[in-house]
């Protein structure tokens, strides 16, 4: 005789926090209790998802032992919570409707690149979505950019103005299918379509738009193409004529453009992928993956000139998918002129892009709010250049609970964070907050966060500089509020210590290299080394000053900052020089003017700025015509030169007045390139003489201060090399490093700093 062991029944109420809605996650739930047999039910609140669960208590374990070993894909789950209830002796498993609750911690999901079950469908001829380029389920689609506000329902998305046909109806409404409570779902029969605009030319729906576009794109024109967050404009990546001529009508005569390809082996044939590269470019989020060109690759020149990376990405959009299917590597940049934000309105498009576009393929599923592409470097670990598309508003986890804030960000890759509890929300890339066209959409998208998310900031945290206009927006907009205004460095160092976890009340020796910040002593700093934390900074030294002459003359004209490193180390503008060659005699007289007077000058400490100067003097690059190209272009060529150790060829600054001075660096560069040594060579060289400056810096720190932990900050540490050998040198002698790999380490990563300096002081 078997003894059956007591069927002990139990009832469950769970609460799972995180991104857990819009991703599939109740007909996860429900299925999980169907497949235990368990009885009760589960529904979306404005904190996350509830379930309340009845049945044997083994399979309630087995219940919520599966709930956090595999939620569907897209989820995040940051916490379940469980309590026992009394047993009610209730019968079957429901969905139940969503309850509003008073919390709103909520987590959205960001746009997700269509899944391959959808992908299958959208080849399958037996299908009813056959071809159809809005495809799309629980697993993937739009999110962020087509919802209005919270809870996640359709009626509060741009696809509200859709109403589902009875097949798509039934779909949604069965929590055994995949389109279950999908948001966008659509089809053929009821959903968005797609269709082509173009002068003089018949309007085109569907297939028909789609091979004219195909036809036009191979004819050299440029067709604006409506994506998810945004207009691409487009062009065959293997015409010159197109890509000059996109080059001309955009303003942007040298900012590498991005490639769409078809797939994983056609990105391979143009850059050199490794296997973290690849998991990046194929991942949910596809954003643009920077890597090394390969130089068979069979490409425009025009397409990145004088880049030896490139930026390629993914299909990720069904639309996207059907216009690669049967042709070459696109160039796909954001619809915009140079500088300006990203076009995303259909009538909006027709009016801005009307001088870049030949045609327009349009659709009319509206965007609510534009995202541009995601940008990030290969690298180990890959570095983000730009977070945007695929991956806000996901959050980054802070060390410590901050009030409700928004922490306005800077003025180049202008981002912003709002940031509440442990979670700070880092907005999409906006572009160069400098004119009025981006900061409306600065207001526009930080409207929509603080809807979609219900917060209501009680703090603004925004950079010294009087006069980003993100800091003045600030000023006028925090009324009766508590305005924080935080060190652009300080921010830096800030940010990378709190998406690291760094906790607080542990100081770091925090290396801020970038082009330019406003410094409380009105220098433009840039090359600066400070001791950290959240509560405030010590600046315990920084790149000796040189004179800025003309400012933004200087970042357009390296070779005038050369010059003034040159003269800074006692070395004569002599004919056989690069930056000597490239200035005229009159602008010559000019600037040894303003320099022996300082008149229309201003000293900097900016890292990024010498980085120019020597590309100046290696004649890499004389005229730039996007921020930081020539040090670009640097890395580039250094990355050309093969070597090994860096500490045994790399230059040495002079450390002995506090100050790090890199007059001797340029006396040596000057003899080394007098003595014809290559280019290649003395980029490598100065690379290494960087990293082995950080190396000693924060040995005599580590001994002064008895501090540990160094983080690498700004936009100079978008250099991969650089970072990885001054990590590797640093790591070995024993120290703790931080490095960006969440936010970008140029100004798009500003505002989480600002956020946790700012919440830090208001919490
Ligand atoms: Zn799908
Ligand atoms: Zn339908
Ligand atoms: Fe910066």
């Amino acid at each position: 005789m078997t003894l059956a062991e007591p069927l002990t029944i139990a009832r469950l109420r769970l609460h799972v926090s995180g991104v857990v809605q819009g991703v599939g996650f109740r007909p996860f739930v429900y299925g999980l209790a169907e497949a235990w047999q368990l009885a009760g039910f589960v529904g979306n609140n404005s904190a996350g998802v509830f379930i309340e669960v009845e049945g044997p208590a083994r399979a309630l374990a087995q219940f919520e032992a599966a709930l956090r070993r595999e939620p569907p894909p897209l989820a995040v789950i940051e916490a379940i919570t469980s309590e026992t209830l009394p047993v009610r002796g209730e019968a079957g498993f429901r969905i139940v409707a969503s309850e509003a609750a008073a919390a709103t911690l909520t987590l959205i999901s960001p746009d997700v690149a269509v899944c391959e079950a959808c992908l299958r469908e959208m080849r399958d001829p037996h299908n009813r979505r056959y071809r159809y380029p809005f495809i799309n389920c629980t697993h993937c689609g739009p999110r962020f950019t087509i919802i209005r506000a919270l809870p996640y329902d359709r009626p509060l998305t741009t696809m509200a103005a859709f109403t589902m046909c009875p097949a798509c109806a039934a779909e949604y409404q069965d929590p055994r299918n995949r389109r279950f409570h999908a948001q966008p779902n659509a089809c053929p029969v009821c959903g968005p379509r797609l269709w082509l605009e173009a002068e003089a030319a018949e309007r085109m729906e569907g297939e028909a738009a789609l091979t004219e576009v195909r036809r036009r794109l191979a004819d050299g024109q440029i067709v604006a193409v409506k994506g998810v967050g945004g207009f691409h404009l487009a062009c065959a990546a293997d015409s010159e004529a197109a890509v000059q001529r996109l080059r001309e009508r955009k303003g942007r005569p040298a900012k590498p453009f991005a490639l769409m390809v078809a797939d994983l082996a056609a990105a391979q044939a143009l850059v050199a992928l490794d296997d973290a590269a690849a998991e990046l470019l194929t991942s949910p989020a596809r954003p643009i993956v920077l890597a090394r060109h390969r130089p068979t690759a069979a490409l425009a020149r025009w397409v990145a000139p004088g880049n030896a990376a490139l930026g390629v990405m993914l299909p990720y959009s069904p639309v996207h998918h059907l216009l690669l299917e049967a042709s070459g590597p696109l160039v796909m940049t954001s619809g915009n002129l140079s500088d300006e934000p990203i076009a995303k309105d259909n009538a909006e498009a027709r009016r801005r892009l009307a001088g870049l576009a030949d045609a327009f393929l349009m659709h009319d599923r509206d965007i609510h709010i534009q995202c541009d592409d995601s940008v990030v470097r290969a690298a180990a670990p890959p570095v983000p250049v730009r977070r945007s598309r695929g991956y806000a508003p996901f959050p980054v986890a802070l060390p410590f609970a901050v009030p409700p804030l928004l922490a306005v960000g800077g003025e180049l890759k202008a981002t912003f964070c709002l940031a509440r509890g442990r979670h700070a929300f880092m907005s999409q890339h906006l572009g160069d907050l400098e004119n009025l066209e981006t900061l409306r959409v600065f207001e526009a998208a930080a409207d929509h966060l603080q809807r979609v998310l219900a917060c209501a900031p009680e703090v603004i945290v925004s950079d010294l500089h009087p006069r980003y206009l993100a800091s003045r927006w600030a000023a006028e907009h925090a009324a009766g509020r508590r305005h924080v205004r935080v060190q652009h460095h300080h921010a830096h160092v800030a940010a990378v210590m709190a998406e690291n976890g760094h906790p607080p009340g542990t100081p770091v020796l925090g290396f801020a290299f970038d082009g330019t910040g406003y410094g409380p002593d009105g220098a433009i700093w840039g090359g600066e080394v400070l001791v950290a934390d959240y509560a405030g900074y010590e600046r315990v030294s920084h790149l000796a000053y040189v004179p800025l002459a003309g400012g933004d003359a200087a970042v357009r004209r390296p070779y005038r900052v050369a010059l003034a490193h040159l003269r800074a180390a006692g070395l004569a503008w002599e004919g056989d020089l690069p930056p000597v060659q490239a200035c005229s005699d009159a602008e010559q007289a000019v600037l040894a003017h303003q320099l022996s007077t300082g008149l229309n000058s201003v000293p900097t400490s900016s890292m990024g700025r010498l980085f120019d100067a020597v590309a100046s003097l290696l004649n890499l690059r004389q005229t730039a015509t996007y921020e930081a190209q020539p040090a670009i272009e640097l890395e580039g060529m250094a990355g050309a030169w093969p070597f090994g150790g860096a500490d045994e060829v790399a230059y040495a600054f002079d450390l002995r007045a506090g100050v790090f001075d890199a007059a001797p660096v340029w006396r040596a560069l000057v003899m080394d390139l007098r003595a014809g040594l290559p280019a290649a060579l003395l980029a490598a060289r100065f690379q290494a003489s960087v990293a082995v400056l950080i190396l000693a810096l924060s040995r005599r720190l580590r001994a002064a201060r008895g501090l540990n932990v160094v983080a690498l900050s700004g936009g100079v540490f978008q250099n991969t090399a650089l970072t990885t050998a001054a990590t590797r040198l640093l790591q070995a002698d024993g120290f703790h490093t931080l490095t960006h790999s969440r936010v970008p380490p140029n100004d798009g990563g500003l505002a989480l700093g600002q956020a946790v300096v700012g919440g830090f002081e208001a919490r």
